[in-house]
């Protein structure tokens, strides 16, 4: 059903380093049809009743910001360290090198907020999971997850908690 939108994505290899088959969605959001399609059946998979989106910088964004103004909800931006102008809540998570950390600006949510965390990709799931411990962390109950692409050989959604359903578009 999707096959329209796996041909507008373009793999990118040794993308940012050797041995990383990258997935660029920049063609599927230059095609007007195929973005608005991307849009449209990922709010779809999600439940009634949300109260925001939290996306993941940077490409979280765009998916998670289209999503939230088709659905009539939220936007929540988890940014990447020292981003964000004022009091942050910060979860630090485990790269394959090192680590990193997600922030949200304190009180975006509230507690009991049914909350979706939106990205382009999930691989590994370190990212999504961050994202969840953060809204977690402001009260909000994380009712799913969605990504256009899954990485499944990565099982990404093995990393997230059993009580959090993973919404995908298209499986690798
Ligand atoms: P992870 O934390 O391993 O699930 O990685 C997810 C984050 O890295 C997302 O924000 C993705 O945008 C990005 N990412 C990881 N792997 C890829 C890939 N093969 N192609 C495009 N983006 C990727």
């Amino acid at each position: 059903m999707n096959a329209d939108l796996a041909r507008l994505l373009r793999d990118v290899p040794d993308f940012p380093k050797p041995g990383i088959l990258f997935k660029d969605i920049t063609p599927l959001l230059r095609d007007p049809a195929g973005f608005r399609a991307s849009v449209e059946r990922l709010s779809a998979l999600l439940p009634a009743g949300l109260d925001a989106l939290v996306g993941v910088e940077a490409r979280g964004f765009i998916f998670g910001a289209a999503m939230a103004a088709h659905l009539g909800v939220g936007f929540v931006p988890a940014r990447k360290k020292a981003k964000l102008p004022a009091a942050v809540d910060r979860v630090t998570y485990a790269l394959e090198y090192g680590e990193d950390c997600l922030e949200m600006h304190r009180e975006s949510l509230r507690a009991g907020d049914r909350v979706v965390v939106v990205d382009d990709v999930i691989a590994t799931g370190g990212t999504a999971q961050a994202a969840v411990d953060l809204a977690r962390m402001q009260g909000a109950t994380v009712v799913g997850a969605a990504f256009v692409i899954e990485l499944a050989f990565l099982n990404g959604r093995g990393r997230l908690p059993a009580d959090v359903p993973v919404h995908t578009l298209l499986t690798f």
